[in-house]
């Protein structure tokens, strides 16, 4: 059979209906998709070794000849057990295999194998529990470097691998769509040798070159898009022009004065919505840096000029945390708030959704139900995005559109995730950057212990002392997420998570605190029950509020001087902070307790990491380096198309060759109609399919 990229996978020899499915849930329906499916990581099966040398850790291949017929036992009702003893010139090896009868047939006494497995050692007995094998005369997946692919349930290993070795034929007609020049420029492998050696390399240099030239392409084909991006913003029509007002008039509504940082970044943004093309900015500052205000002041102009304005936040705690704290500072001012959030009754947000269309609502702070369909505005010219890392390209692009037939609004991204700056190019090249780099005045730092669980009585004699100081106090429990998607590492079903919360809630209250106000608060709380909690906790009437990580990006509450948090070691690094950043927002002294039981020393190393510093950069970046970008930013939650090979936080040298290389492109043929940037052009398409309006 000749196999062309476009050979749907059940003409593959041993591919029935059924595993086609399986193999489509993958996304895998024809031969080229199989390239394209790459290893996420190898076994190196080259060295056969002897019974005797064969080492006993890892697994390993042991060449040996069957010395006996197998055999089939039953030990209990539904254990099948097949035992066959292997010999070479150095000894004998023993092995099991568990529930595949199978095997009494499929290996046959005399005949040769390579086994592959872990060798262990009774005595001098050496024994292998169900290791793969095949004939020696006939290896295909021994003695070489063996890729490890990504399954789904029904999907072996060995068949992908031999799926995709039969598809590799293919490679060699595979298209080569970096052009020559920037091949030659930074020394990048053939197309058709990467693929090649991608999936079954010949030897380490061979993978390393090939893997080279893969991320490079996908870090190419993400610059060049972006580029695009940009450009298009930069010659992009116009915005909303919102004209500059004296600041004095806000700052008079502030109780506070801002900082020297909060002033800038204001004047930068106020600048931005002036200057007649559409603002993209992004604005970074730590925890309690006060980016609030920015955000205040940004809508507070737009609403002076009769346009409309709206904040939009990660999860509906923070929304309606914004939406009082709006109301308070511009109510005043005549500036009329909205909320609006998904879980609303019906009614509610059809009102609100009918003021925001009659431009009755001048503000309106919510979640992501702001950018569904259905809302429509009167006159939006701005869309602030509060902790945006939940916010990427593609939402920004949604938004963008939201402007309809008029002007796109301007749109302010802020973040208290400090992101490593070349993943912020990365995913915000794009956009301006205004940081602000300085704390509100009168700040002391939190102070940050980890205990153990054998100081919890102690604990909670601190606990009391902070009440008694009229201090409040979180206490944060591991448990459910808004999104299901985020759930923690290690975590069980949610339900019982969600139950921990409420029942340790009513046992302090019940046991160790009865004389102290102590309430819950979580994701699957109704929306009047948490709005509810959260302002019983912010008014102080609350003391102890025992929450999920709800409360983990933006609320605020000044007086709470302490945090309390369980399991802490179930946490992020970069999320543990955010946590920490709760409390030591107002001018009392503040603490961080981070309870642990965790027996392992890195999980230890990395809680008194967070214990040592305060620098939310070193602590991302930390994070990073323990957990990789994937999990930092949630499943891709940056909103950029997904890099299979390219490892955003490793790959800085090639990240910034890949930009380098598509800005030369760029300046050569702008708009890549150049007959030989074609194949460009199209896999920046395919790329970015689902990012509306890149190319128009
Ligand atoms: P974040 O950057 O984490 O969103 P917020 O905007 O919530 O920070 O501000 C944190 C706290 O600091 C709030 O209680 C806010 O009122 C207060 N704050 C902000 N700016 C100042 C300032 N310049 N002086 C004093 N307090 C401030
Ligand atoms: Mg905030």
């Amino acid at each position: 059979m000749e196999i062309t990229r476009s050979t749907p996978l059940t003409q593959f020899p041993g591919v029935g209906e059924a595993r086609a499915k399986r193999l489509e849930k993958l996304g895998l329906t024809a031969a080229g998709d199989l390239l394209c499916w790459y290893p996420r990581d190898y076994e190196d099966r080259r060295r056969v070794y002897t019974i005797r040398e064969a080492p006993l850790e890892g697994r390993v291949c042991v060449a040996a000849m069957a010395a006996e017929h197998p055999r089939l036992s039953r030990i209990r009702t539904g254990l099948e057990l097949v035992q066959v003893k292997v010999v070479d010139h150095t000894g004998a090896l023993h092995l099991t295999f568990f529930n595949q009868s199978y095997m009494e047939r499929a290996i046959r006494a005399g005949e040769e194998y390579i086994f592959y497995g872990a060798v262990e050692e009774q005595g001098r007995r050496r024994t292998m529990v169900n290791p793969v094998f095949e004939r020696t005369d006939r290896q295909s997946f021994t003695g070489c470097i063996m890729p490890i692919y990504r399954l789904t349930a029904g999907i072996s290993n060995h068949l992908l691998a031999s799926l995709t070795r039969q598809a590799l034929p293919c490679a060699a007609g595979a298209a080569e769509t970096l052009p020559q020049h920037i091949r030659q420029e930074y020394q990048l492998a053939a197309a058709e040798f990467s693929i090649k050696n991608i999936h079954f390399p010949e030897s380490e240099e061979a993978l390393a070159l090939a893997r080279r030239r893969l991320a490079f392409e996908e870090l190419f084909y993400l610059a060049v898009g972006l580029c695009f991006l940009k450009e298009r913003r930069d010659q992009g029509g116009a915005g909303r022009t919102v004209p500059l007002r004296p600041k004095e008039e806000f700052l008079a509504l502030l109780p506070f004065s801002p900082t020297g940082a909060q002033s800038r970044v204001m004047d930068e943004t106020a600048a931005d919505m002036a200057s007649g093309r559409p603002m993209n900015r992004l604005v970074q500052g730590d925890v309690g840096s006060g980016k609030t205000a920015v955000a205040a002041y940004a809508g507070w102009l737009c609403a002076r000029s009769g346009h409309q304005a709206a904040l939009m936040a990660p999860t509906e705690v923070l929304a309606e945390q914004h939406f009082r704290s709006l109301s308070a500072l511009l109510s005043p001012a005549g500036v009329r708030v909205g909320l609006l959030t998904g879980s609303m009754p019906a009614a509610e947000k059809r009102r609100t959704r009918a003021a925001l269309a009659a431009g009755e609502i001048d503000f309106v702070a919510g979640t992501h139900a702001l950018i569904s369909d259905g809302v429509e505005f009167a006159a939006l010219a701005l869309i602030v995005a509060d902790e945006q890392h939940r916010f990427g390209v593609a939402q920004r692009a949604a938004l963008a559109a939201k402007g309809g037939e008029s002007l796109p609004p301007h749109v302010l991204v802020m973040s208290a995730t400090p992101i490593p700056r070349t993943l912020a190019l990365m995913i915000y090249g794009d956009l301006d950057v205004s940081v602000i780099d300085q704390l509100p005045p009168g700040r002391t730092p939190v102070s940050t212990y980890v205990v153990r669980e054998d100081k919890r009585q102690r604990m909670y004699h601190f606990v009391r002392q902070q009440v008694s100081e009229g201090r409040q106090v979180y206490i944060i429990c591991p448990a459910v997420e808004e999104n299901p998607d985020a759930a923690l590492p290690g975590e069980e079903s949610p339900a019982l998570n969600l139950k921990a919360v409420k029942t340790y809630a009513e046992k302090l209250q019940r046991e160790v605190f009865p004389d102290l106000r102590v309430d819950v608060l979580h994701g699957r709380m109704r929306p009047r029950e948490k709005e509810a909690a959260m302002s019983a906790f912010a008014s102080g009437q609350t003391q102890v509020l025992v929450s999920t990580t709800v409360v983990e990006v933006g609320v605020d509450v000044p007086n709470a001087s302490l945090i309390i948090i369980e399991n802490a070691d179930r946490f992020g690094l970069s999320q543990l902070h955010q946590l920490r950043g709760r409390v030591g927002r107002g001018s009392h002294p503040s603490h961080c307790v981070l309870i642990t039981s965790t027996r392992s020393r890195e999980a230890m190393e990395r809680l008194h990491t967070l214990a040592s510093t305060t620098d939310g950069f070193r602590i991302a970046e930390e994070d990073l380096k323990a957990r990789g970008p994937g999990d930092f930013f949630g499943s891709r939650q940056h909103g950029l198309p997904q890099m299979k090979l390219a490892d955003l936080s490793g790959d800085m040298r090639l990240l910034s060759q890949a930009q380098q290389a598509a800005r030369t492109l760029l300046e050569q043929d702008p708009q890549l109609t150049r007959p030989e940037n074609r194949p460009v052009l199209e896999r920046v398409r395919q790329l970015f399919a689902d990012t509306p309006d890149i190319f128009n």
